[in-house]
């Protein structure tokens, strides 16, 4: 692949769990009658850059989102530039096939962001984007995506000392 090349979002496949976290964080929800939750992510696209994001991030794909989820509402037309993420990827047989590296990121960073950062109705997006501002690591003890800032500190989210 060459740089500059764009890479369709059509061909994103997502894990099942994967595409239901996206949808949700694209869709207005309701969470009680009359009370609506707005859509975190104006696009589904943008939520799935979010999840690529999160796993590219610590190193983490989840393959076998081999099921066509890849019509992703509002990116099919232009197709989505991916090629700056390239350069992130590891190995040869990554750069090879990089959207289905990429979609693998995208799936686990869904599913963690799923696992790890929702809570009842509500996703910590701003939480987890402070994250990735700086370097990411998992914890040992709970296996959560927190900052590497907090190394040798207590993990926000199980309290043990992570470093
Ligand atoms: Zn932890």
């Amino acid at each position: 692949m060459s740089a500059g090349e764009r890479i369709g979002a059509r061909n994103i496949t997502l894990t099942q769990g994967a595409h239901e976290v996206g949808s949700d964080l694209s869709s207005v929800v309701e969470l009680d009658i009359g009370v609506e939750r707005p859509a975190l992510f104006k696009e589904k696209g943008e939520a799935v850059l979010f999840g690529m994001a999160m796993g590219l991030a610590v190193g983490r794909k989840k393959e076998g989102g081999m099921t066509g989820f890849g019509q992703i509402e509002g990116l099919e037309s232009g197709g989505l530039d991916l090629s700056s993420r390239i350069h992130l990827l590891g190995d040869e047989e990554e750069k090879l096939n990089p959207v289905r590296a990429l979609s693998g990121y995208a799936s686990w960073g869904l599913e963690h962001l799923r696992e790890y950062y929702y809570a009842g109705t509500k996703y910590e997006i701003s939480k987890v984007a402070q994250i990735l501002s700086g370097p990411a690591i998992l914890c040992s003890g709970c296996g959560a995506m927190i900052s590497g800032d907090d190394s040798l500190e207590e993990c926000p989210k199980c309290g043990i000392l992570v470093g």
